[in-house]
């Protein structure tokens, strides 16, 4: 339950008012309202023009989720991300990983250290200016009720017919939907065009290359995909990290191999970084968690 709530959260504040257009129920909307504990800055500070992408700050954060008072989600993070990199968060189930993405979205306060984007503490920045300059991959990708199109105009309401398809070629959508019945036109969603769990991913990530945010958070989805599907997702999760900063929830080896840093994260710590080749050398827990995750040997 943890999990399905805190992914509709990370949805929730971006796509909140597409779910109560495309229908969520009363009770859904009450969830996700009753949760913004978070209060807008009085004069709120501008964040900064970026080129090559956010840099991303944590300072001696610490977090506990309101409901559990006793547990730190997060303990002593400290952590820098520069312009342009991409750096991944593994470790086991509960470790905090979606919380890191949590407070950068500020859907909640630190009780300690800080969250700084582009050298601004998100809690000075309005949550609009915050949340527009972050772009989501949630693990699960919601399709709503309408055409593919429009669909994937949700990344950015004000982009022309051709720059989403310019957004779908990069995310390697474009073909499957020229395929469907309508191409662009078809009707997606439940009464429409069932996709598979590749397709709908693509969907997703062409909404964040649409968007174009300088900062990436990517929570990658651990379900199975058939070989061509898997090829495809990882070159469109390519093309929407280039040229940005991205922050990845890693389920993947491809994924883990190409980012710059790993971060390796345990009860709510941050507790090795390195690069993949550097990290298994090591033979920590990184090592014992990429033996599991995909099936590497560990050094002995
Ligand atoms: P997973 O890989 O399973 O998604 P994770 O590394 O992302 O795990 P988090 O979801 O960040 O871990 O969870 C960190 C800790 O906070 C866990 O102990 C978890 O049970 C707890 N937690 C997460 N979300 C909430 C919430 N909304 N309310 C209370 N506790 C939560």
């Amino acid at each position: 339950v943890i999990v399905l709530i805190s992914s509709v959260a990370v949805l929730s504040e971006v796509y909140g008012d597409l779910l109560r257009a495309a229908g969520a129920t009363e009770r859904l909307m009450e969830l996700l309202a009753a949760r913004s504990p978070v209060a807008e800055p009085t004069s709120p500070r501008p964040l900064p023009p970026t080129e090559r992408g956010s840099r991303v700050a944590f300072n001696g954060l610490r977090f506990h989720y309101p409901s559990r008072p006793q547990t730190a989600a997060l303990a002593d993070i400290d952590l820098e991300v520069k312009p342009g990199e991409t750096v991944a968060l593994v470790g086991p189930s509960g470790a905090g990983k979606s919380t890191v993405f949590q407070l950068l979205l500020r859907f909640y306060d630190a009780e300690a250290g800080s969250v700084r984007v582009d050298g601004v503490d998100v809690r000075e920045a309005s949550l609009q200016s915050l949340r527009e300059r972050i772009g989501i991959v949630p693990q699960d990708s919601v399709i709503f009720s309408t055409s593919a199109l429009e669909n994937i105009r949700y990344g950015r309401p004000g982009a022309t017919d051709d720059e989403v398809i310019a957004a779908a070629k990069a995310a390697f959508a474009h073909e499957f939907i020229m395929a469907l019945p309508q191409g662009y036109q078809s009707f997606l969603g439940e009464r429409g065009v069932r996709l598979s769990g590749g397709q709908r991913q693509r969907i997703s990530i062409a909404r964040a290359i649409l968007k174009n945010p300088p900062l990436l958070l990517l929570d990658e989805a651990t379900s199975a995909l058939d070989a061509e599907s898997e090829r495809m997702v990882q070159a469109a999760l390519e093309a929407a990290m280039a040229h940005r900063t991205t922050l990845v929830i890693a389920h993947r080896l491809a994924t883990v191999q190409q980012a710059d840093r790993i971060v390796v994260m345990e009860s709510g710590r941050i507790v090795d970084q390195g690069t993949h080749a550097e990290l298994i050398e090591r033979g920590g827990l990184y090592a014992r968690l990429a033996a599991m995750q995909f099936g590497l040997e560990s050094p002995a």
